[in-house]
């Protein structure tokens, strides 16, 4: 085995995996070194989005909306689903069977590709080497004409509430409970809080998610924010806004949380809390000085638009470097560093990044808000259209929420789309697409949409700018 490379890539997430494929396709040598272990303690590929964030919570999502939906909405269909019982131990086994196979994926598309992966952990040294802690106990120091560094972020962890790994636990841990806890916390209503508030509720707990912020999901269109809160809340999530936590401690009957609200000091007890107040860069030990890596003051590994580093060769990608945290944003990355490495010409359109909150109903969207526009002073028109409003979204008993498209008032330009209701996070899709092609509004709004469907939403939104929806009332249009 040689120890020199074309290309180092240190972090086998969604950012790093993804590059190291498109290097070998573009035929460079390429090596993935990674040292995360899965829960059967086997080396496994995939980062936190596989292991332990999107994939297993979206299994859990899934399988805890059957759960709800067999037991409130079939009767009414005519379905009588008596006696269902939960068996979490099965729904937990089925979510790590879905894992293992995803990440056993990698690892065959790193054979068929050519991808070497080196198990173990990865430094930064000078000159584009990297000396690799192999989980066998042995060192090597390999070294590459370019290095990618993917190294992945960590939920950040509270010292008023420091983690018993039991009781007061990550994101992480709250995937592997094989009981409902009959009261759970959880310190953050951002997009971790919301998904997994959804599922343990879903499954029978009575859970309290507890808001520093004021305002609900600050990042999201406010008319959209809204329109979910009143939706979580009758779900039954019981979301306190402007709730900033002060301590946690665990007792023998709970544990015992204060927390500041706008007039006094209040207290919670739960069975169980979760910590879900964001994420930080894994950038601790990535590099030795001798690296001149240049991290920013939150631990932040330095990058340009092209994803270059201070040291020379290097480059990073995903959750380390500036930008949303989201899986798709360090891959499409992990791909543009690749050809450019190969020396092609690839950019990443950092406007059209698409943000989706997989609660249900689905929250997603793309490009800029309201509250945005109006900031920068921008003229523009809005275009709404409520599910209630979609004969498919009828049929399906998915009448929550809406589709709103803001676009520019002079040149009809599509600058943001918003969709609160089910399947929004395939629905913004078309959304991205039509904006990548810089579409107008009346450019969806002239697409003929199959019927019924529940993407004819969107049409309709495009309709409602210029008033001529078809499924609105007249007396409801502007
Ligand atoms: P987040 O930033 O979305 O939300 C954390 C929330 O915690 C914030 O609203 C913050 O105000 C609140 N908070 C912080 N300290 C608090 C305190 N002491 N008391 C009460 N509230 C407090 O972070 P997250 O939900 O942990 O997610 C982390 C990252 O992972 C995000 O960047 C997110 O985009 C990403 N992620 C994305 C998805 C997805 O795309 N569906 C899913 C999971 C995570």
């Amino acid at each position: 085995m040689s120890n020199n490379y074309d290309v180092i890539i240190i972090g086998a997430g969604p950012a790093g995996y993804v590059a190291a494929i498109r290097c070998a396709q573009l035929g460079m040598k390429t090596v993935c070194v990674d040292n995360w272990f899965g829960k059967n303690g086997q080396p496994a590929l995939g980062g936190t989005c596989l292991n332990a964030g999107c994939i297993p919570s979206k299994a859990l999502l899934e399988s805890s909306h059957w759960y709800e939906k067999l037991q409130q909405d079939a009767p009414a269909l005519g379905i009588a689903a008596n006696g269902i019982t939960l068996d979490m131990a099965v729904m937990i086994n089925s979510k790590d069977a879905i894992v293992s196979d995803l990440t056993q994926g990698i690892a065959t598309l790193f054979t068929t590709n050519g991808v070497e992966w080196l198990q173990g952990r990865g430094q930064l040294l000078s000159d584009r080497q990297v000396q690799v802690s192999l989980h066998d106990g042995k060192q090597q120091t390999i070294t590459a004409g370019h290095v990618i560094l993917a190294p992945g972020s960590a939920p950040v962890q509270l010292a008023i509430a420091p983690l018993d790994n039991d009781r007061i636990v990550d994101s992480a841990a709250a995937l592997d409970w094989t009981e409902v806890p009959g009261r759970l916390g959880i310190i953050g209503a951002g997009v971790i809080g919301l998904e997994l508030g959804s599922v343990w509720r879903r499954l029978g707990a009575e859970v309290t998610l507890l808001e520093a912020q004021d305002v609900f999901l600050s990042m999201a269109d406010q008319q959209i924010a809204k329109s979910a809160l009143k939706s979580f809340r009758k779900q039954g999530l019981d979301i306190h806004l402007g709730a900033c936590v002060k301590s946690a401690a665990v007792m023998d009957d709970g544990v015992h949380i204060t927390y500041e609200n706008t007039d006094a000091e209040k207290s919670l007890t739960v069975d169980r809390l979760i910590v879900a107040v964001g994420r930080q860069p894994c950038t601790e030990g990535l590099a030795t000085a001798e690296a001149e890596l240049v991290l920013d003051e939150h631990g932040y590994i330095h990058v340009d638009e092209a994803c270059c580093t201070s040291a020379p060769g290097v480059y990073a990608v995903g959750d380390a470097v500036r930008g949303p945290m989201l899986a798709h944003k360090g891959s499409e990355e992990g791909i543009a560093v690749a050809e450019r490495i190969a020396g092609h010409h690839s950019e990443v359109n950092y406007e059209l990044i698409a943000s989706v909150v997989y609660t249900h109903p689905e929250i997603a969207w793309v490009g800029r808000t309201e509250e945005m526009l109006k900031q920068a002073g921008v003229d523009y028109r809005t275009g709404l259209f409520p599910f209630a409003a979609s004969g498919r979204a009828r049929a399906m008993q998915e009448t929550d929420g809406m589709v709103k498209i803001l676009s520019d008032a002079v040149t009809d330009r599509v600058l943001g789309v918003h969709i609160h209701g089910a399947s929004a996070s395939e629905l913004i899709a078309q959304a991205v697409t039509a904006m990548e092609f810089d579409a107008s509004s009346e450019d969806i709004a002239r697409t003929i949409f199959a019927h019924p469907t529940l993407s004819e939403a969107l049409h309709e939104a495009a309709l409602a700018i210029d008033n001529r929806a078809i499924h609105i009332a007249r007396s409801r249009r502007r």
